[in-house]
């Protein structure tokens, strides 16, 4: 015999578990199909182990999608502060790390701990090691999975991107969405290291654990972070940042000396060579990557025009990546359903009545910094305040 609920979502992560809440709490009999052995698996290796569960300058800007103005009403009828008054009514310790970026003082535990007496709270079931098999629909949608059958007339999709495949990531929503006729935008990684092409590797990953404040940008988005030479290519918050927007085959640009004058203490030097550009740009670089990046990036000569190509070059320096480090090591997946396809107020399917995705699944990915789980929680109240 089927098992009926008023509301089916599949996956128990930041985006499904919050849809549960809210529709529990409007009285649904709802269930979580989640295929781990427990749920919220991302968030408990999310931000270093502390999960950094919001940010409070949370904008529509901070978001990539195909329809930049898709997140608007989702984040308006769901903020940070909504999502923080929960984090203190449990009186979950907390602190802001920078940016507007709120981190758990203890353990991510306490956000998943959180979300399942929330759920409890609401009589919403958690249903874990469903191995689902198949997904129709007639008058309802019917789960089926390797021992049950679930029926209701609501189901919610919330399976997340394909970032970190050991962490049970998989393509299940967008094969759902294409089973029901939904398009896709292809999914690619974002937030996510960048390999630098085989010449570029030789010159620089002897740098590998140097880091330094620059503005990187790719298709004229810039970020100003924190940039970390790896051994294979960059990475660090800048180029996670970036590599969201980078595309195959494309350069990405990287300002070295942020508001500086780099060559200006060589203008006024008597002497001009490599060791007097070398002593000038340790003012902002650390001392090795001043040198190896002034060995590779070295002047033709030493005149005035020459010293301003090179702080044209130190501010404008322009790499090539030869592709990511890929799914294994992104923190998102950038792409997923077409926005296109559904209502920006509930997430329902425009297409198929009673169908919803919510959270990474759909084609929104947000900048570092707490706005990926921001979208996770609006995403997920929005389609819980519908179903
Ligand atoms: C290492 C790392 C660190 C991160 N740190 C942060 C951070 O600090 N702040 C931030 O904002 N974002 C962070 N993110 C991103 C954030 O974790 C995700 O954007 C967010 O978890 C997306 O929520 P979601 O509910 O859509 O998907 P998920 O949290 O991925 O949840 C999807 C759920 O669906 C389940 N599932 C998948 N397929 C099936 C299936 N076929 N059947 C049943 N269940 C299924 C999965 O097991 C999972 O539980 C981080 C990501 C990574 C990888």
């Amino acid at each position: 015999m089927p098992q009926k609920f008023d509301v089916l979502v599949i996956g128990g992560g930041a985006a499904g578990l919050l849809c549960a809440i809210e529709a529990g709490k409007r009285g649904r009999r709802v269930a979580v199909l989640e295929h781990a052995d427990r749920i919220g698996k991302k968030i408990l290796i999310s931000g270093g182990g502390r999960c950094n569960f919001t940010n409070i300058h949370c904008q529509p800007q901070d978001f990539l999608s195909a329809n930049p103005h898709f997140t608007k009403s989702a984040l308006a009828r769901y903020t940070p502060a909504d999502f923080l008054a929960l984090v203190q009514k449990l009186r979950i310790p907390y602190h802001e790390k920078t940016l507007g970026q709120l981190f758990c003082d203890n353990s991510a535990s306490d956000i998943t701990n959180m979300l399942e007496a929330e759920c409890r709270a609401a009589k919403a079931k958690i249903i874990l090691n469903a191995k689902i098999t198949e997904v129709s629909r007639d008058t309802q949608f019917a789960v089926r999975c390797d021992s049950a059958e679930y029926r209701a007339p609501a189901l919610v999709v919330a399976t997340g991107g394909l970032s970190i495949p050991k962490m049970g990531a998989t393509s299940f929503g967008y094969d759902l969405a294409r089973q029901f006729g939904l398009k896709i935008v292809p999914p690619r990684p974002g937030l996510v290291p960048l390999v630098l092409s085989p010449p570029d590797r030789k010159r620089y990953s002897g740098l590998a654990g140097v880091s330094t404040d620059v503005i990187a940008q790719a298709a004229h988005t810039p970020f100003r972070e924190k940039m970390l030479f790896t051994h294979r290519g960059l990475s660090g918050p800048a180029i996670l940042q970036v590599s969201s927007y980078w595309r195959e085959g494309e350069p990405i640009q990287i300002d070295l000396a942020p508001d500086r004058d780099a060559t200006a203490p060589m203008r006024q030097a008597s002497a001009r060579n490599q060791a007097a550009a070398e002593t000038a740009f340790q003012q902002f670089l650390p001392k090795r990557l001043a040198e190896t990046w002034l060995h590779h990036n070295a002047p033709s000569s030493w005149t005035n025009p020459s010293l301003a190509a090179l702080e044209k070059h130190a501010h404008a320096w322009s790499l090539t990546p030869s592709g990511t480090e890929g799914f294994d090591k992104a923190e998102v997946t950038v792409g997923g359903v077409d926005t296109n396809e559904l209502s920006s107020k509930t997430m329902e399917s425009r297409k198929v009545p009673g169908l919803f995705f919510i959270g990474e699944v759909v084609d929104v990915t947000g900048h570092l910094g707490g706005f990926n789980f921001q979208w996770a929680w609006a995403s997920g109240a929005s389609a819980g305040r519908a179903v």
